[in-house]
Formats: C-alpha cells, sequence, structure tokens
C-alpha cells in the first residue's frame, strides 16, 4: 500500500545527518513513484513532489528534527493540503428546506449514504426527509424505503400502480411534501450507471434543475484507481458539484481516489463513509485522512513534540540571552527567523518571540522568499561575520553576495535591518532596566 511504501522510503532516511540535494531527489523520485503506483492523478504528483523538494531544500529545515522527522512532516502537511486543509461544513439553504442531491456511479455508496445522512443529521435536530429519485434499477426504491425504516426518517417515493415513474417530478413534487410536511432537510437519491454515460448525465441534470440544490454531493468509492479522475471530471462538468464524499473508505483504498478527489473536482471532500452499517460515517478531517496514509500516528505526534520542545528550548535562551544582556548577533537573528518561518505565518508568531514584537516593522516586510533570500546571506557569512557584524566590509560584502547569489544592495540592505534590530534589542535590554542592556558596544 501508499503507506508502507511511504514508510520504507522514511526508513532509508534514517541515520543520516543531513540532507543533500541528491538525498533530497531520491527520496522525491520514490515518493512519486508511490503515489503514482497509488493511482494518484499526475497534476497532484507533480505539485506535490514539487512542493516536497522545494520545502525540504529550502530554510525552514528545522533544527528540532532529524532528517527522516522533517521528511515526514512535509510530507504530512502537503497530504493535508491535498485533501482540502481544514474541513468543510454542509451548506445549509437561508430558506428551509436545505436540499442535498447524490450524484455518482452505480454502486458507488450513494443510496447507503442518503441513509448515513439522514440518520447523521437527524440526530443532530434536524427533520430530514429522503427522496427515491432512482427508478432506474428495480430494486432501488426498495433499498431506500428499508434504510429509512431503519433510521427512522420518511422515504418520498413514486407511488406504486402508477407504472414506472419519472424521477424529475419526483424530485420535484418533493419538494412541496417537504415543505407540507416541515422537512427541512431534503436528500435525493439519484440513479447511476456504471459508466459514465450521456442519459445519466441529463438526468442527474434535470433532477438538479427540479430541485436546485444547495449540495450537490459527488459520491466517489475509494477503491477505484484511475478511473476516479475520468469520473470525477464527468459529474463535475455534467452536473456541477459542491461537495465529496468518499465511500468505502474501510476497504483496501490505495489512496489514489482520495488524493486525486478534491484536485480534480476543485470541490472539499465533506465525509467519509466507512462501511456498510449507518453509524459508519463521519466528517471528513483532512488532517486525520493524511495520518492515515502515512500510516505513522505514533511518529507524528513525536514529531510534534520534539518541536513544541525545542521552541521551548529557543525562547528560553533567547530571554537568557537578552536579560543577560548579551550581544545580539547575525546568527541568533538568523535562529530567531527559522524559528518564525517554521511556526507559520510571520504577523501571528511575532508576538511569541521575546523581543521581536519590538521588530514588527523590520519583519513585516519578510515574506516567505525574501526570508530565503536572507537566510543564504546570513549562512554565507563566515562564524566571526555572523559573531561581528561591524567586520564585514566592502570586500567581504561582495564575496558574501557572491556566495549567497545575491547583489552587495541585498547585503547592505539586510545589514541595515540588523544594525536596527540590534539597537531595539539593546534599547530593550535598556528600558527593562537591566544590567549590559549597553554593555559592549560593538
Ligand atoms: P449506489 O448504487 O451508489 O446507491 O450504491 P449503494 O449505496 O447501493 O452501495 C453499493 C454497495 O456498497 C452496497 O452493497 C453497500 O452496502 C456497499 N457500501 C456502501 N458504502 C459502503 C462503505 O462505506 N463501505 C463498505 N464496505 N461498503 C459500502
Ligand atoms: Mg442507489
Amino acid at each position: 500500500t501508499l503507506s508502507d511504501r511511504l514508510s520504507g522510503i522514511f526508513t532509508k532516511l534514517r541515520g543520516k545527518g543531513r540532507l543533500t540535494d541528491a538525498d533530497i531527489d531520491a527520496t522525491a523520485r520514490e515518493i512519486r513513484m508511490a503515489l503514482l503506483e497509488a493511482d494518484v492523478a499526475l497534476p497532484v504528483v507533480k505539485s506535490f513532489v514539487a512542493a516536497l523538494k522545494e520545502r525540504a531544500r529550502g530554510a525552514e529545515v528545522s533544527q528540532a528534527l532529524n532528517p527522516a522527522q522533517q521528511i515526514i512532516k512535509i510530507v504530512h502537511e502537503e497530504l493535508i493540503g491535498i485533501l482540502g486543509g481544514e474541513s468543510r461544513r454542509l451548506q445549509f439553504a437561508k430558506q428551509p428546506p436545505t436540499v442535498i442531491m447524490l450524484a455518482g456511479l452505480q454502486g458507488s455508496g450513494k443510496t447507503t449514504l442518503a441513509g448515513k445522512l439522514a440518520r447523521w443529521l437527524k440526530a443532530q435536530g434536524h427533520q430530514p426527509l429522503l427522496v427515491a429519485c432512482d427508478l432506474q434499477r428495480p430494486n432501488a426504491v426498495n433499498q431506500l424505503q428499508v434504510l429509512g425504516k431503519r433510521v427512522d426518517v420518511e422515504v418520498f417515493a413514486p407511488q406504486p400502480g402508477n407504472g414506472v415513474g419519472d424521477p424529475v417530478s419526483v424530485a420535484r413534487e418533493s419538494i412541496e411534501h417537504a415543505k407540507r410536511t416541515m422537512r427541512d432537510i431534503v436528500i435525493v437519491d439519484t440513479a447511476g450507471r456504471l459508466g459514465i454515460d450521456t442519459e445519466m448525465m441529463a438526468q442527474a441534470a434535470a433532477i438538479r434543475d427540479a430541485v436546485n440544490p444547495d449540495e450537490v454531493i459527488f459520491v466517489i468509492d475509494a477503491m477505484v484507481g484511475q478511473d476516479a479522475v475520468a469520473t470525477a471530471e464527468a459529474f463535475r462538468d455534467g452536473v456541477g458539484i459542491s461537495g465529496v464524499v468518499l465511500s468505502k473508505l474501510d476497504g483496501d483504498a490505495r489512496g489514489g481516489a482520495a488524493l486525486s478527489v478534491r484536485h480534480v473536482t476543485g470541490q472539499p471532500i465533506l465525509f467519509a463513509s466507512t462501511g456498510e452499517k449507518m453509524e459508519d460515517f463521519d466528517v471528513f478531517h483532512p488532517d486525520r485522512m493524511a495520518s492515515r496514509i502515512l500510516g505513522m500516528g505514533d511518529v507524528l505526534t513525536l514529531i510534534e513534540q520534539a518541536e513544541a520542545a525545542f521552541d521551548d528550548q529557543q525562547k528560553e535562551k533567547m530571554t537568557s540571552k537578552l536579560l543577560g544582556g548579551e550581544q545580539f548577533t547575525l546568527e541568533d537573528f538568523l535562529e530567531q527567523l527559522t524559528a518564525i518561518r517554521r511556526m507559520g505565518p510571520i504577523a501571528n508568531m511575532l508576538s511569541m518571540m521575546p523581543g521581536m514584537g519590538q521588530m514588527k516593522d523590520q519583519l513585516a516586510e519578510l515574506d516567505d522568499k525574501h526570508f530565503d533570500r536572507v537566510a543564504a546571506i546570513i549562512r554565507s557569512m563566515t562564524p566571526a561575520e555572523r559573531a561581528n557584524s561591524k567586520l564585514i566590509n566592502g570586500s567581504r560584502r561582495l564575496r558574501i553576495a557572491n556566495g549567497a547569489g545575491v547583489t552587495v544592495m541585498d547585503v547592505n540592505q539586510l545589514l541595515n535591518r540588523f544594525v536596527d534590530a540590534q539597537k531595539m534589542m539593546k534599547q530593550m535590554g535598556g528600558a527593562m532596566g537591566l544590567p549590559g542592556g549597553r554593555r559592549k558596544a560593538t
């Protein structure tokens, strides 16, 4: 499985002291293969691998984690991103009833989902109505009625004896019925074919037009492989979808559909179906799914702990440095920037760094790209230069600029900014009445 493949790849990284570009390339190649073999769509794989490489090489590389942990962390975060980041909730109509239409291939799990959704919504105090618009398969209406009975929710279906009803009229009438009977949510189950076909798509579109749904949920079997993309595209274009439900996640899913569908449809995954029973159903959580794909919950916890501990340590070190009135060096500057970058959006994190709140203005303009440049410049300095910026004369500036692939002007700019920050640090020490706030005038 994808999980096994990934853990194999990570195992190879264990014990490495530092990742070279060649290590990163090799790892990226293996992850690319693993994703492709798990039937993840090519564009998704490409952007995944590109992001992985960039981040693994970039300045965000954390001192708190070993190389294997760093790669795992990046892969985990990229997986979460591909799966949609945050969970999204159902959209409810301003004027009830809210109409939820289900679409997808035959056997994808629509009717089962209809029952699960009805049960779940009812538990939250809603009054759902189930609507049987699959009049294609002889037993489909009966299947929904059985589920409706099980979850104790009324099923609206064509009257027996009137011949085979027309699904579009059933759909339309169901909305009237819901209004009359004070139902606040209508769940419309529809027919699907084994393959995509224009007649089915036209019928789905006609039902959509008849009920004007607040959500059109595309149900996809997580076990399908490469077909996932074509199917998702067909429904996206044929009916238009607002959300996705992954079904049969309890099976031996390879991960391909789950990882591709968000990208292909452009719509969030709302729920996950994990079995045939009505309770086997939950809101979709991208982070949990990502952890599941990685299959290493314990390692992820370890990584979080290591990072938290390291951040505390860093904070303490900086505080005691400030309190001791020691000189704030370029090395510290880099360390703080790295910590900030690692912790997320700069503005949010400023308050957490001792002294950094004072430097808001200097840092506000530092976006990530900018940061990489700053980090590269400081890394091109010798330890002596980092400890004492006064050493950095004209010829050293040129050497540093060349080393970092920037212009001398960039180096000058950084040094100016650093000197400002240094001053600020001293003033702070002084303002706090600390000894040595202005001790060493370098
Ligand atoms: P529909 O044709 O899209 O309405 O699909 P159904 O709801 O009838 O489901 C097809 C088959 O898949 C049925 O046998 C269901 O019991 C089964 N099924 C649906 N959802 C799940 C699921 O999440 N896990 C498992 N294991 N089986 C499921
Ligand atoms: Mg069905």
